[in-house]
């Protein structure tokens, strides 16, 4: 019934709504449209069909997509404010896992991942009485074919993440100055690791310290820092490493604070890519940040197209070393001064670390699964202590380089 209905107009939505985020991220002196305020949500139902409701002051434009491997359903409004607890949406019935915030100044998302294949038998914004609106979507289970055709059907080119062409290049007179990208890790829709005690997302803390990691960088002479995201924004991670390349910068830090299973393991760690992990630890790791992309609702990448280029390959291999020299420094600033894990400096298959041609790190600050680290994270004197020595961690990096001529 609701599906004939469902596939023509949400098609065209979808379209209508690529064009028109098209044309409002080219113009950065656009403002900032005042987010939809969706106030309240709930989610009933069982393993066959499971309705979910929000509700919102004001009738949300949307569309839905499906995407595959692990099967979800993507819903895409406008700038929206979810403004409920995260409870109301605790997943349950046919979803496993459900995420929703910001993608863009001008969008926001819903991704549900399901259990089995599912489809949307109603998807629609109904008034309320009070003057509100609801959006009302009731999933129900369906075949495998019948999902794999939903995922085919639709006119819907997003599917991977955008390299940012929102981003525009900076012109080649960057001189002697040293750029720094600092990246602050998560955003948006994906809110990273929950601090155990605090609740606080891991988001919100890679930007806090993002952001004094960045005013004491741009204190020091010849350095100029830059935010890869500044507000609460999703940014794919080919974006982070295309933001990085578009503004040239020299180096490349990921800030993160996640969780472990084992909640007594605590201390910074700072990591290089490497295909091959150094240990079980980072493989895990290095795998749930990689699942950034897909908890956005893209698909995976499965890592660069490798190019058989000499040049290239020796590239890599000279960013490959400084990357480690970077590490280094920062593992030495950090000894005796804050509290490192067993074999600080680490490796793997980080998809934020691949540029070929930007000598890039991971800094773990702490665990938020570690009570004591969660405490240290959310101190102010203590994140000012860690943001001078990586500060000073980079000062020396840069010396040694400008010696060799680099
Ligand atoms: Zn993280």
């Amino acid at each position: 019934m609701g599906l004939e209905w469902l596939r023509g107009p949400t098609a065209r939505i979808g379209l209508c709504f690529l064009l028109v985020s098209g044309l409002l991220s080219s113009g950065p002196a656009h403002a900032a449209p005042q987010p939809l305020l969706a106030f309240a949500a709930r989610i009933a139902g069982d393993s066959a069909r499971t309705r979910i409701v929000l509700d919102f002051e004001e009738k949300p434009e949307f569309s839905i997509h499906y995407i595959a491997g692990p099967d979800r359903v993507v819903v895409d409004l406008p700038a929206t404010a979810f403004g409920f607890p995260a409870d109301q949406l605790a997943p349950r019935g046919l979803f496993k896992d459900i995420r929703y915030g910001t993608m863009g100044e001008d969008s926001a998302r819903m991704v549900l991942t399901a259990i089995k294949p599912v489809k949307l038998v109603l998807a629609e914004t109904q008034a309320n009485e009070n003057g509100g609106y609801r959006l009302v979507l009731d999933a129900e289970m369906t075949t495998s074919e019948e999902f794999a055709g939903l995922v085919k059907s639709q006119s819907w080119a997003a599917e991977t993440p955008a390299v940012a062409q929102t981003v525009p290049l900076e012109d080649g007179s960057k001189d002697n100055v040293f750029v720094v990208a600092v990246d602050a890790g998560h955003g948006g829709i994906d809110a990273g690791a929950t601090a155990s005690v605090s609740k606080t997302a891991e988001k919100v803390i890679t930007l806090g310290f993002a952001k004094l990691l960045m005013g004491k960088l741009n204190a020091l002479p010849g350095v100029r820092a830059f935010l890869t995201r500044d507000d609460d924004t999703f940014l794919s991670l080919s974006e982070r490493v295309a933001i990085a390349r578009q503004k040239h910068a020299d180096l490349f830090i990921s800030l993160h604070a996640d969780t472990l299973s084992q909640k007594d393991i605590r201390g910074a760690t700072v990591y290089t890519l490497s295909d091959k992990a150094s240990d079980r630890m980072a493989e895990n790791l290095a795998a749930r940040e990689n699942l950034s992309d897909e908890t956005a609702g893209f698909t995976m990448q499965s890592g660069p197209p490798e190019v058989a280029d000499i040049l290239l390959d020796l590239a890599r291999r000279e960013t490959q070393a400084f990357s480690i020299a970077l590490a280094d420094n920062v593992v030495k600033s950090f000894e005796g001064q804050v509290g490192l894990i067993n074999n600080p400096h680490r490796q793997a298959g980080f998809q934020v670390l691949r540029a070929p041609d930007i000598p890039s790190v991971l800094l773990e600050l702490g665990f938020l699964s570690n009570p004591e680290d969660e405490k240290l994270l959310m101190d102010d004197a203590w994140r000012s202590k860690i943001a001078d020595l990586v500060t000073g961690a980079v000062d020396r990096y840069r010396a040694r380089s400008l010696a060799n001529g680099g």
